[in-house]
């Protein structure tokens, strides 16, 4: 044993590095471990190497890499970029926000609300820009994006017309329920046909929502709620005629409750 260690570390004073095969093999496969003091641990490691390395068959052929991310070990640029994602996870709603219907900069708005990084009143108090953190639409809660969307007295009175008109009995949001969490559940209950429009019509609502909060923020200007359905109404045609046949299918039913 005390000579096939000796052995073992003898070999570390010849090899390089970037050895072949055949060189860590021939010199008993210790080339990590040349710049490390022989301590006890570190010869018994090498020593376990040379153990596993005694059946090790040797070809003829020069040493070459292999690719162990794709199927036929062939390299590709998608493979390398997708191994930067191994281990990584979804955000919860990351999927369906890229996948609805809207415009990007809406999409925008609402993948960085997901991230909460809008600046409502309750995070620019927290960072003392303001003196209070109320809403600006109720003054009684902390204006919260989740409160902006869907949890203020002003927003539950422009989802309940919106879901009246159209004849779509679903429930709003809980106390607390936030509205990304809200979106994902009731958008189960929608029939499938008019699911993608819901999901449109979802994002078009909280847009023009935060709109409103932002016209009363910075303009001081204030629209009732009914009148705010109205422009969300014109809003919504405009994108079904720029193409939106998603939001198109679920206005039909709009325009049927109206007849
Ligand atoms: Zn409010």
């Amino acid at each position: 044993m005390d000579q096939g260690i000796q052995h073992c570390y003898a070999g570390t004073q010849r090899i390089r590095c970037n050895s072949t095969q055949e060189e860590i093999v021939h010199c008993g496969g210790s080339a990590a471990w040349q710049c490390l003091a022989p301590t006890l641990q570190i010869l018994t490691e090498i020593s376990l190497i040379c153990d596993l390395l005694e059946d090790f068959q040797l070809f003829q052929q020069p040493d070459t890499f292999t690719w162990s991310l794709t199927a036929d070990h062939a390299y590709s640029a998608a493979s390398a970029y997708g191994a930067m994602f191994l281990g990584s996870s979804r955000m919860l709603g990351a999927k369906q926000i890229w996948r609805t219907a809207a415009p990007p900069r809406v999409c925008t708005f609402f993948w960085l609300t997901l991230h909460g990084s809008c600046w409502t009143g309750d995070r620019r108090f927290r960072h003392g820009l303001q003196a209070s953190n109320l809403c600006i639409m109720c003054d009684q809660q902390p204006e919260t994006m989740d409160h902006i969307l869907i949890a203020c007295c002003y927003s539950r009175e422009v989802w309940h017309l919106w879901l009246h008109n159209m004849r779509l009995q679903l429930p709003l949001g809980d106390h607390g329920e936030p509205a990304l969490h809200w979106w994902l559940r009731v958008r189960k209950l929608v029939p499938k046909p008019f699911r993608r429009g819901f999901d449109s019509l979802v994002f078009l609502i909280g847009w023009m929502l935060w709109k409103e909060r932002n016209a009363r923020t910075f303009r001081f200007v204030a629209t009732p709620a009914p009148q705010l359905v109205s422009a969300m109404q014109q809003e919504a045609s405009l994108w079904a005629l720029a193409g939106n046949k998603h939001l198109q299918n679920i206005l039909s039913r709009l325009r049927a409750s109206v007849v």
